[in-house]
């Protein structure tokens, strides 16, 4: 039953923020520092050459994008194991998801997520839910996620975080949202999926019993949809949320 809904799984790129934002000049160089602080004995040049080998390889091997599911041919922990080790960079405990990390362009202080973001996780935080994040990446886990919360000071409103990086597989494999709903908690019946995606967030959502509202703040309104709810954004996302609830 709707009523007993006792978390709610968010997507996050087209959903709470924009599905891709401008690359910025500083992207490579950003990249590039936080790879030398990881190797600061690699000499500047070599580590120039590393940063721009990840990045063309992992567009390459993927279909020239690294944010289209279908399209990802390879992990990014294996394609840096691959890269690491054609520049003869010796791998040590952990260096492969520190480099993966340092690959993610962290957002920064203007960044703004889709409108009504907030007032989403605010009433998703008065009705009493769990909120865990069920995101697809290619560089970012958990762990990078909460760094850019803390930025956005979202971090009181989320409980938990999982990424296809954690899950080891991209959405709509389910691998991710049984992850998110052993965050939770609560039983899959309990939850509802709020993301963009029919594919790759509501038909994944119902396949395992869950509800789901399909929102489209940043893309075309759907032709059609399995959800129990439709939002143009997230104010009415909000309001389609408390309908399902009855409050
Ligand atoms: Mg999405």
């Amino acid at each position: 039953m709707a009523e007993s809904l006792k978390a709610a799984l968010v997507d996050i790129g087209g959903t709470l923020w924009p599905n891709s934002w401008p690359v910025r000049a500083t992207d490579g160089e950003g990249r590039l520092a936080r790879l030398r602080a990881l190797l600061p004995d690699l000499p500047l040049e070599s580590a120039t050459e590393l940063a721009a080998d990840i990045i063309t390889r992992s567009r390459d091997l993927n279909g020239g994008t690294v944010m289209v599911p279908e399209l990802i041919r390879i992990d990014a922990d294996e394609l840096i194991t691959l890269c690491l080790n054609d520049h003869h960079v010796a791998l040590r405990p952990s260096l492969v998801m520190q480099v993966r990390r340092a690959m993610a362009i962290p957002i920064d202080g203007e960044f703004q997520p889709l409108p009504g973001a907030r007032e989403l996780l605010a009433t998703i935080r008065e009705l009493g839910l769990r909120c865990v994040v069920a995101s697809n990446t290619y560089w970012r886990d958990a762990e990078s996620y909460w760094d850019d919360f803390r930025l956005l000071g979202w971090e009181d409103s989320i409980d938990a975080v999982v990424t296809s990086v954690d899950a080891g597989h991209l959405k709509p494999h389910p691998a991710v949202f049984e992850l998110a709903v052993k965050a939770a908690g609560v039983p899959a019946e309990l939850c509802v999926v709020i993301g963009n995606k029919e594919a790759n967030d509501v038909a994944p959502a119902l396949a395992l019993g869950m509800q789901a509202i399909l929102v489209y703040p940043d893309d075309p309104p759907p032709a059609s949809t399995g959800a129990q709810a439709v939002a143009a954004d997230l104010w009415e996302c909000a309001i389609a949320l408390r309908v399902m609830l009855g409050r």
